[in-house]
């Protein structure tokens, strides 16, 4: 349970909790609509078992008292022995409809006061009722005819009891009915209102796992889009620490891995394997730039193209290896003589070129003859203690004095090179 409520450490979690929250309110809006409709068909029974069982009954005994006095009366009027019957009849109706009443409104206090007091009364009727049927002659008897004016009064106040109890009845039916239409009132609030605010409840938890899902999924989308593309700046660093946390960090690593992995194939590609200068391809791509760039901003460039002399021989006299070796010193001998800003490339087999930006063709000349001597004085090796020494033949050609495209460039310098090697080799240069 304690690992439901770290649910930032897990979608899975956090699914089951929102689940679970979704869950909640449904349960209280159902328990609550229990209770309330229970207490509402309560009160609907208490309604229908009231006008059913107690308003009959008063109604009855009203009717019962009417008759059981019109017994009495028409035996006084007509004196037919058959009203005794009648009488008794009624008479049985009536005192069991009283102990009905009087278990049926056993919780009502009022209500059973009231059928004591009728009961009393109908105790002193039934007495004078009996005592009038019990006289042999009644009709014109004088005392009977006060008897029966007595008994009169007495159903008056008898019925007159009924009344009020019919009275508080219909009083509390009223009251049950009331509370019932209240309670169902509040049943229909509970109903839409909580239903509406489960419901909003429920969508605003959809809506916070939507956003915690989809949302980093679909960054996530797009920066695999831009790492596809080649852009490796799209790092995540999210400080989840779900499932969702750990794949972006997966991300994050592999972009870091793709980056460095592209970083290094670039380099190998500019650089050339032997010597780790620059090679060929990047030397053709180079060049038009920085010519470009001279050209545009009126700037001086030059070319300077280096091949070592007969190093055919070198291969020929000491081996291919020892011919590598050869060109790596050599790399490096002219690589610690130049600046920073100057582009060095091996062109093909032992044939290297220099392209510098801003420097005219005495700067040119001065560092090529510095290259030439530097070279001209290296130990390159010994093999069978006999040092390895070489030479080179170096040709210049300077932009704008000997041409401007890259084609006249590099044909003028080519050129120069040649020209080096016919007049004796170990010498630079310049074009014309
Ligand atoms: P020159 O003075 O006229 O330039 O004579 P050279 O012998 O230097 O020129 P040539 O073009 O006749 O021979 C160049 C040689 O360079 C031929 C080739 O075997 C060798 N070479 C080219 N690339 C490499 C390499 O990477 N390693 C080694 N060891 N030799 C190479
Ligand atoms: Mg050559
Ligand atoms: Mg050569």
């Amino acid at each position: 349970m304690k690992q439901l409520f770290e649910y930032k450490h897990s979608l899975r979690h956090r699914f089951i909790l929102t689940t679970i929250l979704m869950l909640i309110p449904l349960a209280i809006l159902i328990a609550v609509q229990y209770l309330v409709f229970d207490r509402t068909i309560t009160h609907l029974n208490n309604v229908s078992e009231h006008s059913s069982l107690e308003l009959t009954n008063i109604r009855q005994l009203q009717h019962a008292m009417h008759i059981a006095v019109m017994a009495s009366n028409d035996y006084l009027i007509h004196g037919e022995v058959i009203e005794h019957e009648n009488y008794a009849a009624i008479a049985s109706e009536i005192t069991m409809t009283i102990n009905t009443m009087l278990k049926v409104m056993a919780e009502h206090p009022d209500e059973i006061a009231l059928v004591e007091q009728f009961n009393e009364l109908w105790g002193q009727i039934d007495q004078k009722a009996l005592s009038i049927l019990a006289i042999t002659n009644p009709v014109g008897n004088r005392t009977l005819a006060k008897e029966m004016e007595l008994l009169d009064a007495l159903s008056v106040q008898a019925i007159s009891v009924l009344q009020k109890m019919f009275n508080i009845v219909t009083l509390e039916i009223a009251e049950e009915s009331e509370d019932a239409a209240y309670l169902s009132n509040i049943l229909i609030i509970l109903i839409t209102g909580g239903t509406s605010m489960s419901a909003l409840f429920i969508l605003w938890l959809n809506r916070n796992m939507a956003n915690a899902i989809v949302n980093p999924i679909c960054c996530l989308k797009n920066a695999a889009n831009r790492v596809g593309k080649g852009d490796y700046s799209s790092c995540l660093s999210w400080a989840r620490q779900d499932e969702i946390g750990e794949l972006a960090q997966s991300f994050d690593e592999m972009t870091m891995h793709l980056e460095q992995a592209q970083n290094k194939l670039e380099i190998l590609s500019r650089q050339d394997g032997l010597t780790g200068i620059l090679n060929r391809r990047e030397f053709d791509r180079l060049f038009p730039i920085e010519l470009n760039r001279a050209a545009r901003f009126d700037r001086n460039l030059s070319l300077i193209f280096i091949d070592i002399d007969h190093f055919k021989e070198i291969n020929d006299n000491h081996g291919h290896l020892t011919g590598d070796h050869v060109l790596q010193i050599f790399a490096k001998l002219v690589m610690g003589t130049i600046r920073e800003i100057d582009q060095f490339a091996r062109y093909g087999g032992e044939e290297f070129v220099l392209i510098l930006y801003e420097v005219d063709r005495e700067g040119a000349y001065v560092l090529a003859e510095r290259i030439r001597k530097l070279i001209e004085g290296a130990n390159f090796g010994e093999v069978d203690d006999v040092p390895v020494r070489v030479t080179v033949s170096i040709g210049i050609a300077c932009h704008p004095k000997n041409g401007a495209s890259e084609r006249e460039l590099i044909e003028s310098a080519d050129r120069a090179v040649y020209q080096a090697k016919s007049e004796g080799r170990n010498r630079v240069i310049c074009a014309d």
